[in-house]
């Protein structure tokens, strides 16, 4: 998934002119990669429009601010997915906060039910915990274990059968002990029936939650929405934990289900351990949907240090010059910016030698090797001022400690960024100092 989705990206940045041709596409690869990682297709058909229309093609300028709106846009419409643009309930302090969890059996709500305790507790929270699970054997017990571990007050019953009395009963009981974050771990089922969401709605009744939050597992895939769907019909679902997400699930049905619900994330679970529990972060939850490194962080890195932030290269380029010095600032950019292999695809005129050398460590030190030859250059040879003739040629190799070859192959890359970026601005590299380099 990650790699057909750099791909469509890598193509556009290829592509030297970004038309609709480009942009159809683009958003084609890019949706099958997100219908792959279980992202509902009436979702991503919508995500396409909105995007088509983000992007307004008449009205942006040519070449990369363009394709960088795009990119923009793309994670940005992701982003908005999973902001349904309203708040998740806050606990207050200084007064009883009642959080109940529902979802289906297996979903993870005991072991958040333990994690969401943890976490408020280690912020100062008086926490207690209370298990309203009668139907499943054994559930009071696991929820004694985690509390245990974590030295929380919780409250449950080996006799008593009705889920509604035990919430009710454990509820009052540190209601009137003055807790602050009162949690209540609910029953699930295997299935959606009847029986589940008569008990979940009775339960909300008895104890009357302040918030209500949906805990889904990661790898529910396409059944997300409908399974969101249907108990937000059933109970006022405020928020949605999603557990799991340290497994190979990207989340796409999560994304899905929360864009369905209009239900904020609060946390992700990040593993079996009570202190694996994430606060929620859109960007990189985005990101990993996407099966890349920090998307969204590249992005904006490429906003902070991206070619068309830089006035004196932008000024150089309206003059027509792009010089071997200028390389060398993209280069030395390009390793400030890391994960390296991600940042040289979103670059334009990367060759694909370039491109494919391996893991950021080789590409790391392929551009270092590219910048301490650059660094046995005169002034005039930085500057394009003269021809690299085979005795300079050989006299910057073995300054560098390289050999000719290698030097020739950073001439060649050289080449290849002129003619892109003489394209990209329409630019005729040679009328003015221009590199000679035949
Ligand atoms: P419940 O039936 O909804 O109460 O689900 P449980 O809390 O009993 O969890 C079901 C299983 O999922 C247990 O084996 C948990 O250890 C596991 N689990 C829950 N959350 C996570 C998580 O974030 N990551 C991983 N790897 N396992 C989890
Ligand atoms: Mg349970």
């Amino acid at each position: 998934l990650g790699s057909r989705i750099s791909d469509a990206l890598r193509n556009m940045s290829n592509a030297m002119l970004v038309d609709d041709k480009v942009l159809n596409d683009m958003l084609k690869e890019i949706g099958n990669a997100l219908i792959a990682a279980d992202v509902s297709v009436p979702l991503v058909l919508n995500l396409r429009k909105a995007i088509t229309q983000q992007v307004n093609m008449e009205e942006m300028a040519q070449g990369i601010n363009k394709r960088k709106l795009i990119q923009t846009a793309v994670f940005q419409e992701l982003i908005n997915l999973v902001d349904p643009g309203h708040k998740p309930y806050v606990p207050v302090k200084g007064q009883t906060n009642v959080i109940m969890l529902v979802g289906l059996q297996g979903n993870g709500k005991t072991t958040t039910a333990g994690k969401l305790g943890y976490y408020y507790q280690r912020k100062g929270w008086k926490v207690g915990l209370v298990c309203a699970d009668t139907f499943r054997a054994g559930a009071f017990d696991q929820l004694k274990q985690n509390a245990t571990k974590a030295r929380i007050p919780y409250y449950g019953s080996y006799t008593e059968t009705s889920p509604v009395v035990v919430a009710a009963d454990g509820v009052d009981k540190f209601r009137e002990e003055g807790f602050e974050i009162i949690i209540v771990d609910t029953s699930g089922r295997h299935k959606q029936e009847e029986a589940l969401f008569e008990e979940m709605a009775e339960v909300a009744e008895a104890v009357e939650p302040d918030t209500t939050i949906f805990v889904m597992d990661a790898a529910i895939g396409q059944a997300a929405q409908d399974q969101a769907e249907a108990f937000r019909e059933r109970v006022d679902v405020g928020s949605v934990i999603i557990t799991k997400m340290d497994g190979s699930a990207k989340g796409g049905g999560a994304l899905s289900a929360v864009a369905a619900t209009h239900s904020p994330i609060v946390f992700i679970g990040m593993g079996e351990h009570i202190d694996q529990l994430e606060p929620f972060d859109a960007s990189s939850f985005v990101s990993r949907l996407l099966g890349r490194g920090d998307i969204m962080g590249l992005v904006s890195k490429l906003q902070d240090a991206g070619i068309d932030q830089q006035p004196e290269l932008l000024e150089k380029l309206k003059q027509g010059v792009f010089t071997l010095r200028d390389m060398a600032d993209q280069f030395q950019n390009l390793l400030q910016m890391g994960p390296i292999s991600s940042v040289m695809s979103m670059m334009p005129g990367m060759s694909s030698s370039m491109l494919n050398s391996g893991s950021d460590e080789e590409s790391a030190r392929r551009i270092n090797m590219f910048l301490s030859i650059m660094d046995s250059m005169t002034n005039e040879e930085l500057d394009c001022d003269v021809k690299f003739n085979p005795s300079r040629i050989a006299r910057v190799a073995r300054g560098s400690g390289t050999s000719v070859n290698i030097v020739s192959s950073l001439l060649d890359e050289f080449k290849r960024f002129a003619k892109v970026f003489k394209k990209m601005k329409g630019l005729n590299m040679n009328s003015r100092n221009g590199p000679d380099l035949s």
